[in-house]
């Protein structure tokens, strides 16, 4: 496995694989001139942006980029764009040498870590408003619902970081969990309306046996807390029950879940709704498909979970 920290370094790599070196592990970065048999699009590259501490949900990603690539390339990078001031960005978890550890493990080809400076040009590794950076923008109907009217600048932050890694790397697949549901849409969106290059592949939420869904953020919890936290996926499975007994209108699948949550210990809703999976419109009804997203506070992390209902 390579380990890049710089994006020359990372696209020289890549395009010595492009131009010839069909083998990951066969690049010879000293080589000065190589051989052009294959075109550009003969060699496949999966790519897995992560922040990091790596668990079984990254590792999902990256065994299923590995099935359907010949280079896998894991990012991880803590992106202060995508912090408010207020949140977790100091305190986020970092694990280098274990993340290393997963990735090869997993046979991944090549693992970029940029610092800060060289992926934005800051020394300052504290969040800000960053208003010397070019930054994307993604659609304001996109943003008024879910994480965004708590987060505000975060979905701002993912799809500029999201664009320049697609813009560096180029990959042929890109590989995202529906843990973050937001996120897919929204980098969905991205990547149509700006013409990235690159297919998305969206891979199912892994659970713990308890129900409770995979996140480096419950690295926070308390043991108690974390038995506290099934109380999110409970309730998504409570209102599953109920749309599956015929019930179509949202407020009811809601209410079950609020219902849920309010009467357990410890977790402090921060929001239920429901909305299309795609357009992230908040639904009345479901018609065809309808994603029921939440997010809750658990002592002091942060939890989201979700579920995907179809007629
Ligand atoms: P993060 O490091 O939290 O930015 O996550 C990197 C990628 O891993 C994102 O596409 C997440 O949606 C995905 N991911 C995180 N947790 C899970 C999980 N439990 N199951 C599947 N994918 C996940």
């Amino acid at each position: 496995m390579r380990c890049f920290t710089t994006i020359t370094e990372l696209q020289t790599y890549l395009k010595l694989l492009r131009s010839g070196n069909r083998s990951p592990a066969s690049v010879n970065l000293a080589q000065s001139s190589f051989t052009r048999n294959h075109s550009a699009q003969s060699v496949s590259i999966g790519l897995v942006p992560t922040m990091g501490a790596l668990h079984q949900g990254h590792m999902s990603l990256i065994e299923r980029a590995r099935q359907e690539n010949d280079c896998v390339v894991v990012s991880i990078f803590v992106n202060p764009l995508q912090f408010t001031p207020q949140e977790d960005l100091a305190h986020y978890p970092r694990n280098l040498e274990h993340d290393k550890v997963v990735c090869k493990n997993t046979a991944v080809d090549a693992l970029f870590v940029p610092t800060i400076d060289e992926l934005y040009g800051l020394k300052n590794e504290q969040a800000g408003p960053f208003t010397h950076l070019t930054q994307v923008m993604p659609p304001a109907s996109m943003l008024n619902v879910l994480c965004g009217r708590s987060r505000p600048l975060h979905f701002q932050g993912v799809a500029t970081v999201v664009a320049k890694l697609f813009n560096i790397v180029h990959p042929t697949r890109a590989y995202f969990g529906q843990k973050d549901a937001q996120q897919v849409a929204i980098v969905r969106k991205l990547v149509a309306d700006l013409n990235l290059p690159g297919q998305i592949v969206v891979c199912p939420i892994v659970r713990e046996s308890s129900g409770l869904a995979l996140s480096s953020r419950n690295f926070y919890l308390t043991p108690a807390q974390r038995q506290q936290a099934t109380v999110l996926y409970r309730s998504l499975q409570k209102a599953q029950q109920l749309f599956h007994a015929q019930e179509r209108n949202v407020q009811p699948l809601l209410d079950v879940i609020q219902q849920e949550i309010v009467n357990s210990i410890g977790v402090k809703l921060d929001y239920a709704e429901g909305v299309h999976p795609d357009t992230l419109v908040p639904l009345v009804q479901i018609e065809d498909r309808g994603l029921l997203a939440i997010a809750a506070h658990v002592g002091s992390a942060r939890l989201i979970d979700n579920i995907t209902l179809s007629i």
